[in-house]
């Protein structure tokens, strides 16, 4: 059985061959945009030399645009995908690399294993979630290096984690679905919730989506004085409790569209530490921004390849 080593080990042992490795690809897979690139693996650190966005469409279609775009530089031996999901990350299962019930037109049932069988043959492909992709490139490159247990939260159209526990990417039977956790209404909100399935989840109160219904504009568009950021802080920290109740996490990186509002992370550490009640240690200081933005993804997909 293969030993199972934590990201430092594999880091150091990247490391310990200074050589440069073969040309990689990588690919975040997102719900409305995809970002493929190709780059190298230079002492365990990611180093991007080309990427291009583009719109998620069909599958198919999505998939064959990497395909060609990796085609045209020469091809890759091996890539990297973080991807939106629900989605089989276990390579042990059957069902290895294929999405489940996802309300995204097209996509489930569609196995990216099965693509690149037939359209990337020779290629490995090494699969993670986009938020676990997004924390990788964070605890090697970005705000938690060096450390071993860390949180990748983001808040956009729904609400995901990536999760580090004690050096390895946490996973589970499928793959943390932190978005759908119970959180303690607001006494003074009376919105339904947006999720589908469950209304008033956490996404389902406190996602993009939730913000824009409840108070009838966009999230991007509420004034940061406006009352709504009081209460989108109090659900935060409603769910950054939970988690780190369970987790322990030494740092939990706050990202998405809407954790950009200003002033919202100190919001989010208050309301945090008031939840705590003495009992939970300094989790408010524990919050921090994303330090590689935008690129956090798809260098976190780059790194897949030596995982
Ligand atoms: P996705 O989850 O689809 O990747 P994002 O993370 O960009 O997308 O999140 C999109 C959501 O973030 C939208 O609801 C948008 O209104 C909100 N958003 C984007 N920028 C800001 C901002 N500066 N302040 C508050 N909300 C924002
Ligand atoms: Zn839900």
């Amino acid at each position: 059985m293969e030993k199972s080593h934590t990201l430092e080990e594999k880091k150091s042992r990247s490391g310990r061959s200074s050589r440069m490795s073969d040309a990689f690809g990588a690919l975040e897979l997102g719900g409305t945009k995809a970002v493929v690139a190709v780059g190298r693996i230079v002492a365990g650190q990611a180093v991007i030399e080309e990427e291009w966005r583009y719109p998620t469409t069909s599958p198919e279609q999505t998939l064959a645009q990497a395909a060609a775009w990796w085609r045209e530089r020469g091809g890759v031996t091996s890539v990297g995908i973080g991807s939106f999901g629900p989605i089989r990350v276990d390579r042990r299962a059957p069902d290895f690399s294929s999405f489940l019930r996802t309300p995204k037109q097209g996509w489930e049932g569609f196995s990216l294993g099965d693509f690149f069988a037939h359209h990337l043959p020779q290629t490995r492909l090494s699969l993670d979630t986009d938020v676990n992709a997004a924390l990788l490139g964070e605890m090697r490159q970005g705000a938690a290096q060096g450390l071993r247990d860390a949180i990748y939260l983001t808040i956009g159209t729904g609400i995901g984690a990536g999760v580090c526990a004690e050096g390895n990417l946490v996973h589970g039977t499928l793959h943390p679905e932190i978005g759908h956790l119970r959180v303690q209404r607001h006494p003074d909100d009376n919105f339904a919730g947006v999720c589908p399935f469950h209304g008033d989840c956490w996404e389902g109160l406190a996602s993009g989506p939730a913000i824009d219904k409840r108070w009838d504009r966009p999230a991007h568009l509420v004034e940061p004085e406006h009352p709504a950021w009081e209460m989108q802080a109090w659900y935060l920290a409603q769910g950054i409790l939970a988690a780190c109740a369970i987790l322990s996490p030494a740092m939990i990186i706050l990202g998405g569209g809407v954790s950009q509002a200003t002033g919202l992370h100190e919001k989010v550490a208050r309301h945090l530490d008031a939840l705590s009640a003495g009992y939970f240690e300094n989790l408010g200081s524990r919050l921090t921004a994303p330090q590689l933005g935008q690129q956090a993804g798809i260098i976190g997909a780059m790194l897949l390849n030596e995982i």
